[in-house]
């Protein structure tokens, strides 16, 4: 399993962030960024689901 972030679809939005903040964290650049691939806090499975642009795939 490798989740993934596609940085030209990703608008920003931050709802990765609010759906994990320990998986999930926006850059400088205002694009969101994985930070682990796995976690307690979440069900990463669960992620592409809540991206509106289909940025992030596991
Ligand atoms: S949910 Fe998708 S579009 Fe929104 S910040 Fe995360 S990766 Fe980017």
């Amino acid at each position: 399993m490798a989740l993934k972030i596609d940085a030209e679809k990703c608008i920003g939005c931050g709802a990765c962030v609010s759906f994990c903040s320990d998986c999930f964290e926006m850059n400088d650049g205002g694009k969101a960024e994985v930070i682990a691939q796995k976690c307690d806090s979440c069900d990463l499975n669960d992620s592409p689901g809540i991206c509106p642009v289909q940025a992030i795939t596991v």
